[in-house]
Protein backbone atom coordinates (compact mmCIF):
# COMPACT_ATOMS: atom_id res chain seq x y z
CA UNK A 1 0.00 0.00 0.00
CA UNK A 2 2.94 2.26 0.88
CA UNK A 3 4.32 1.49 -2.35
CA UNK A 4 1.02 2.27 -4.09
CA UNK A 5 1.14 5.73 -2.68
CA UNK A 6 4.48 6.95 -3.05
CA UNK A 7 4.62 5.87 -6.81
CA UNK A 8 1.32 7.90 -6.72
CA UNK A 9 3.08 11.07 -5.49
CA UNK A 10 5.55 10.88 -7.79
CA UNK A 11 3.57 10.44 -10.56
CA UNK A 12 1.65 13.48 -9.03
CA UNK A 13 5.16 15.36 -8.61
CA UNK A 14 6.76 14.36 -12.09
CA UNK A 15 3.29 15.05 -14.15
CA UNK A 16 1.66 18.15 -12.48
CA UNK A 17 4.12 20.38 -14.17
CA UNK A 18 3.54 19.01 -17.38
CA UNK A 19 -0.39 19.57 -17.19
CA UNK A 20 -0.69 22.86 -15.51
CA UNK A 21 2.31 23.71 -18.98
CA UNK A 22 0.49 21.86 -21.32
CA UNK A 23 -2.74 24.00 -20.36
CA UNK A 24 -1.57 27.68 -19.94
CA UNK A 25 0.09 26.66 -23.40
CA UNK A 26 -3.22 25.64 -25.16
CA UNK A 27 -3.73 28.23 -28.19
CA UNK A 28 -7.27 27.64 -29.34
CA UNK A 29 -7.71 28.92 -32.86
CA UNK A 30 -11.50 29.56 -34.19
CA UNK A 31 -13.32 26.89 -36.14
CA UNK A 32 -13.14 29.35 -39.56
CA UNK A 33 -9.58 29.57 -39.10
CA UNK A 34 -9.34 26.08 -39.83
CA UNK A 35 -11.83 26.06 -42.56
CA UNK A 36 -9.92 28.20 -44.05
CA UNK A 37 -6.78 26.64 -43.70
CA UNK A 38 -7.90 23.44 -44.78
CA UNK A 39 -9.62 24.76 -47.95
CA UNK A 40 -6.35 26.77 -48.88
CA UNK A 41 -4.60 23.34 -48.61
CA UNK A 42 -6.80 21.90 -50.69
CA UNK A 43 -7.63 24.79 -53.63
CA UNK A 44 -3.98 26.09 -53.80
CA UNK A 45 -2.37 23.02 -54.90
CA UNK A 46 -0.64 21.64 -51.81
CA UNK A 47 -2.64 18.85 -51.47
CA UNK A 48 -2.18 17.37 -55.01
CA UNK A 49 1.35 18.07 -54.60
CA UNK A 50 1.48 15.91 -51.13
CA UNK A 51 -0.45 13.21 -53.56
CA UNK A 52 2.37 13.47 -56.24
CA UNK A 53 5.04 12.52 -53.99
CA UNK A 54 3.36 9.95 -52.40
CA UNK A 55 2.30 8.10 -55.68
CA UNK A 56 5.89 8.57 -57.04
CA UNK A 57 6.92 6.86 -53.94
CA UNK A 58 4.85 4.01 -54.62
CA UNK A 59 5.41 3.45 -58.56
CA UNK A 60 9.41 3.66 -57.41
CA UNK A 61 8.54 1.24 -54.97
CA UNK A 62 6.48 -1.41 -56.94
CA UNK A 63 8.97 -0.95 -60.15
CA UNK A 64 11.66 -2.72 -57.97
CA UNK A 65 9.25 -5.62 -56.64
CA UNK A 66 8.30 -8.99 -58.22
CA UNK A 67 5.52 -9.69 -59.92
CA UNK A 68 3.65 -12.19 -60.57
CA UNK A 69 0.05 -12.90 -62.85
CA UNK A 70 -2.19 -12.39 -59.30
CA UNK A 71 -0.51 -9.39 -57.95
CA UNK A 72 -3.11 -6.92 -57.28
CA UNK A 73 -3.41 -3.61 -55.82
CA UNK A 74 -6.25 -2.53 -53.48
CA UNK A 75 -7.73 0.68 -53.78
CA UNK A 76 -10.49 2.68 -50.76
CA UNK A 77 -13.06 4.63 -52.76
CA UNK A 78 -13.94 7.84 -51.12
CA UNK A 79 -11.06 10.64 -50.73
CA UNK A 80 -8.54 7.71 -52.47
CA UNK A 81 -10.36 7.03 -56.08
CA UNK A 82 -13.06 9.65 -56.03
CA UNK A 83 -13.44 13.45 -54.36
CA UNK A 84 -15.96 14.46 -52.20
CA UNK A 85 -13.78 17.42 -51.61
CA UNK A 86 -16.63 19.34 -53.75
CA UNK A 87 -19.79 18.88 -51.62
CA UNK A 88 -18.03 18.74 -48.37
CA UNK A 89 -16.39 22.32 -49.20
CA UNK A 90 -20.03 23.66 -50.37
CA UNK A 91 -21.49 22.82 -46.46
CA UNK A 92 -18.75 24.72 -45.22
CA UNK A 93 -17.07 21.52 -44.04
CA UNK A 94 -19.32 19.63 -42.06
CA UNK A 95 -21.53 16.26 -42.94
CA UNK A 96 -24.76 16.17 -43.87
CA UNK A 97 -25.96 12.45 -44.03
CA UNK A 98 -28.53 12.52 -46.84
CA UNK A 99 -26.60 15.31 -48.84
CA UNK A 100 -23.65 12.48 -48.75
CA UNK A 101 -26.14 9.46 -49.81
CA UNK A 102 -27.66 11.57 -52.28
CA UNK A 103 -23.63 12.87 -53.64
CA UNK A 104 -22.81 9.19 -54.42
CA UNK A 105 -25.87 7.98 -55.70
CA UNK A 106 -25.61 10.54 -58.37
CA UNK A 107 -22.23 8.56 -59.16
CA UNK A 108 -20.77 12.26 -59.91
CA UNK A 109 -17.72 12.50 -57.88
CA UNK A 110 -14.27 13.52 -59.44
CA UNK A 111 -11.49 11.18 -59.30
CA UNK A 112 -8.51 12.23 -57.58
CA UNK A 113 -5.74 12.98 -60.01
CA UNK A 114 -3.01 11.28 -58.51
CA UNK A 115 -4.88 8.29 -57.65
CA UNK A 116 -5.79 8.18 -61.34
CA UNK A 117 -2.38 8.54 -62.30
CA UNK A 118 -1.27 5.39 -59.84
CA UNK A 119 -4.29 3.58 -61.27
CA UNK A 120 -3.09 3.90 -65.16
CA UNK A 121 0.37 2.79 -64.11
CA UNK A 122 -0.75 -0.39 -62.91
CA UNK A 123 -2.98 -1.25 -65.40
CA UNK A 124 0.27 -0.54 -68.27
CA UNK A 125 1.43 -2.86 -65.87
CA UNK A 126 -1.22 -5.75 -66.16
CA UNK A 127 -1.54 -5.69 -62.18
CA UNK A 128 -4.86 -6.22 -61.03
CA UNK A 129 -7.07 -3.34 -59.33
CA UNK A 130 -9.57 -4.28 -56.66
CA UNK A 131 -11.98 -1.72 -54.81
CA UNK A 132 -12.60 -2.14 -51.34
CA UNK A 133 -14.65 0.45 -50.03
CA UNK A 134 -16.84 0.60 -46.81
CA UNK A 135 -19.54 2.09 -48.83
CA UNK A 136 -23.27 0.27 -48.27
CA UNK A 137 -24.30 -2.28 -50.79
CA UNK A 138 -27.69 -0.17 -51.80
CA UNK A 139 -24.67 1.70 -53.62
CA UNK A 140 -22.64 -0.50 -55.23
CA UNK A 141 -23.90 0.10 -58.80
CA UNK A 142 -23.59 3.57 -58.22
CA UNK A 143 -20.28 3.42 -57.59
CA UNK A 144 -19.09 0.98 -59.93
CA UNK A 145 -20.71 3.38 -62.71
CA UNK A 146 -18.72 6.61 -60.92
CA UNK A 147 -15.75 4.85 -61.01
CA UNK A 148 -15.95 3.59 -64.55
CA UNK A 149 -16.93 6.65 -65.51
CA UNK A 150 -14.06 8.65 -64.27
CA UNK A 151 -11.42 6.51 -66.04
CA UNK A 152 -11.84 3.58 -63.62
CA UNK A 153 -12.57 1.25 -66.54
CA UNK A 154 -10.47 -1.87 -65.57
CA UNK A 155 -10.63 -3.63 -62.31
CA UNK A 156 -11.16 -6.95 -60.68
CA UNK A 157 -14.22 -6.17 -58.87
CA UNK A 158 -15.71 -3.90 -56.24
CA UNK A 159 -16.15 -4.67 -52.23
CA UNK A 160 -18.74 -2.75 -50.46
CA UNK A 161 -20.14 -3.90 -46.81
CA UNK A 162 -23.48 -6.55 -47.22
CA UNK A 163 -26.04 -5.60 -44.94
CA UNK A 164 -24.96 -8.36 -42.21
CA UNK A 165 -21.28 -6.23 -42.05
CA UNK A 166 -22.69 -2.40 -41.53
CA UNK A 167 -21.51 -2.51 -37.90
CA UNK A 168 -18.30 -4.06 -38.56
CA UNK A 169 -15.14 -1.53 -37.94
CA UNK A 170 -13.83 -0.67 -40.67
CA UNK A 171 -10.25 -1.48 -40.19
CA UNK A 172 -11.71 -5.32 -39.69
CA UNK A 173 -14.27 -5.09 -42.49
CA UNK A 174 -11.03 -4.14 -44.56
CA UNK A 175 -8.59 -7.14 -43.18
CA UNK A 176 -11.06 -9.74 -43.66
CA UNK A 177 -11.98 -8.85 -47.05
CA UNK A 178 -8.03 -8.61 -47.77
CA UNK A 179 -7.55 -12.13 -46.20
CA UNK A 180 -10.72 -14.17 -48.73
CA UNK A 181 -8.66 -11.91 -51.48
CA UNK A 182 -5.64 -13.88 -50.53
CA UNK A 183 -7.18 -17.07 -50.12
CA UNK A 184 -8.61 -16.35 -53.54
CA UNK A 185 -5.04 -16.90 -54.65
CA UNK A 186 -4.19 -12.84 -55.24
CA UNK A 187 -1.19 -12.31 -54.18
CA UNK A 188 -1.55 -8.00 -52.44
CA UNK A 189 1.55 -6.28 -53.38
CA UNK A 190 -0.23 -2.29 -51.86
CA UNK A 191 -3.18 -0.95 -50.69
CA UNK A 192 -3.76 2.68 -51.36
CA UNK A 193 -6.09 4.50 -49.15
CA UNK A 194 -6.90 8.27 -47.06
CA UNK A 195 -7.59 6.35 -43.35
CA UNK A 196 -5.02 4.10 -41.38
CA UNK A 197 -8.55 1.87 -40.93
CA UNK A 198 -7.78 1.09 -44.74
CA UNK A 199 -4.42 -0.41 -43.79
CA UNK A 200 -4.37 -1.48 -40.49
CA UNK A 201 -4.01 -5.40 -40.24
CA UNK A 202 -2.59 -8.29 -42.10
CA UNK A 203 -2.02 -8.47 -46.37
CA UNK A 204 -1.52 -4.86 -46.67
CA UNK A 205 1.91 -5.25 -48.65
CA UNK A 206 2.86 -1.71 -49.16
CA UNK A 207 1.24 0.74 -47.49
CA UNK A 208 0.40 3.91 -49.65
CA UNK A 209 -1.65 6.37 -47.36
CA UNK A 210 -2.82 9.47 -48.96
CA UNK A 211 -3.62 12.61 -47.17
CA UNK A 212 -7.01 13.78 -45.69
CA UNK A 213 -7.84 16.42 -43.83
CA UNK A 214 -11.98 16.17 -44.11
CA UNK A 215 -12.72 13.80 -41.94
CA UNK A 216 -11.88 10.62 -40.46
CA UNK A 217 -13.04 7.03 -39.66
CA UNK A 218 -12.56 5.05 -36.23
MG1 LIG B 1 -11.59 6.60 -47.85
Amino acid sequence: MKLINKAALIYFLLLTPFFCFAQATTKLVTLGEVKDAVQKYYDSGQYDSECKKIIDDAIEHINKMTLNDKSVVVFDVDETSLSNYDLTKSIGFGYIQNLWHESILSAKLPAIKETKRFYDYLVSKSIHVIFLTGRFSEVHDATKNNLIEQGYTKFDTLIVRQPDETKIPAAEFKETKRKILTEKGYVIIACIGDQMTDLFGSNTGYKIKLPNYLYSIE
